[in-house]
């Protein structure tokens, strides 16, 4: 059966949530295969998790150079694997990091990428992969006409479901190629407990209808309400009111979460191509003819601050 390989993404020894989405597309187009690099110790643990969600091998690789450098050791890594393995497909997170290894691997490679996948299906002569374009008004069928396709998939794009396999681990030394930027320093990005924002199963974000910084403080009690991410629009963070790392859009993060709530949000096109392919789509608006409405699941013609502390009030009732 055709050898997938899976780029396990992981983090404090503990795999990310799109890996184990990645894994569980892998088993439609083949048979995956986990790729765990610099993970020391916890690599048993990470290759077992992979396992569980249906990786019949799983190769590690561990080395300083994973740590000390950007991206290069991991294509050299995934490259010399992929080669070995003579794998019919690469899959990896939709990443700056992800599609930037991505894009390298598939150059090495000589085969060709296809980024931003929000799903896979086997076809003749290679998988499928189906992207949202255009602000997310088309969606296009593509697929890599030569060589074992890259293919990196948006976080979100299916639920991770568990399909125990052998998870046989292969340890692998790469023979890294130099050449890399060198990390010289790190800064731990502040944590605010609150899932990261492009993996998030839930986003509540908050718009120029929230008024004023002090407002989204009903954004964040519904978010953290249904352990969602805090997102915004730009009008919001230009306006100083949240920090930009959590914009989504055409210049901040693009987000596909199961269910995307926009308060105070008109829904202009460039905030629609970062949330336009959220599996459902709830909005809060007091103009019952903001172009929001045209794309929602659920609409709510209200004031968000009347609308946002019932919806947090009613979660946290259900919840018990
Ligand atoms: C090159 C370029 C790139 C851009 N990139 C992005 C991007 O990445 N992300 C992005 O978001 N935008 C982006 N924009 C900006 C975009 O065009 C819009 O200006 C912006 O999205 C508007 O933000 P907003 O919906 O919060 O504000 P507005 O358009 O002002 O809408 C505010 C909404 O809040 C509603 N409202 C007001 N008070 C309340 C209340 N109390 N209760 C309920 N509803 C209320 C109003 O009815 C209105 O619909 C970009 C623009 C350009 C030109």
């Amino acid at each position: 059966m055709a050898e997938i390989l899976v780029l396990v993404d992981h983090a404090d020894g503990v795999v990310r949530k799109p890996a184990l989405e990645l894994l569980t597309l892998a088993r439609r187009i083949g048979e995956p295969s986990a790729v765990v690099l610099g993970a020391g110790a916890a690599a048993a643990d990470i290759a077992a998790k992979a396992a569980e969600f249906g990786a019949a091998k799983v190769y590690v690789a561990d080395g300083a150079e994973f740590a000390d450098y950007l991206v290069v050791p991991k294509v050299d890594a995934l490259t010399q694997i992929a080669k070995a393995a003579d794998a019919a497909a690469v899959l990896v997170t939709s990443s700056g990091e992800g599609k930037e290894i991505a894009a390298r691997v598939a150059l090495r490679l000589g085969s060709g990428i296809l980024t931003d996948a929000v799903d896979l299906e086997a076809g003749d002569g290679g998988p499928v992969a189906t992207q949202s374009v255009f602000a997310a008004s088309f969606q296009v069928k593509s697929k890599v006409s030569h060589g074992a396709p890259v293919i990196t998939v948006k976080p979100n794009a299916v639920a991770p479901e568990a399909a125990p396999a052998a998870g046989a681990v292969e340890n692998v030394t790469v023979a890294f190629t130099g050449n890399a930027a060198k990390v010289t320093s790190r800064t731990p990005r502040v944590a605010s407990g609150r899932p990261e924002l492009t993996e998030a199963a839930i986003v509540v974000s908050g718009g120029r209808g929230v008024g004023e910084a002090s407002g989204f403080r009903v954004v964040e009690e519904l978010a953290d309400s249904l352990g969602a991410a805090v997102g915004a629009s730009r009008a919001a963070v230009d306006a100083g009111w949240y920090p930009h790392s959590n914009q989504v859009g055409q210049t901040g993060k693009q987000v596909s979460p199961q269910l995307y709530v926009a308060a105070g949000i008109s829904g202009a096109i460039q905030h629609r191509a970062g949330m336009q392919t959220s599996k459902t789509i709830v909005a809060i608006n007091k103009d019952a003819e903001a172009p929001i409405f045209e794309l929602v699941d659920y609409g709510v013609v209200g004031d968000l601050f009347q609308v946002l502390p019932q919806l947090t009030a009613e979660v946290k009732a259900r919840k018990g």
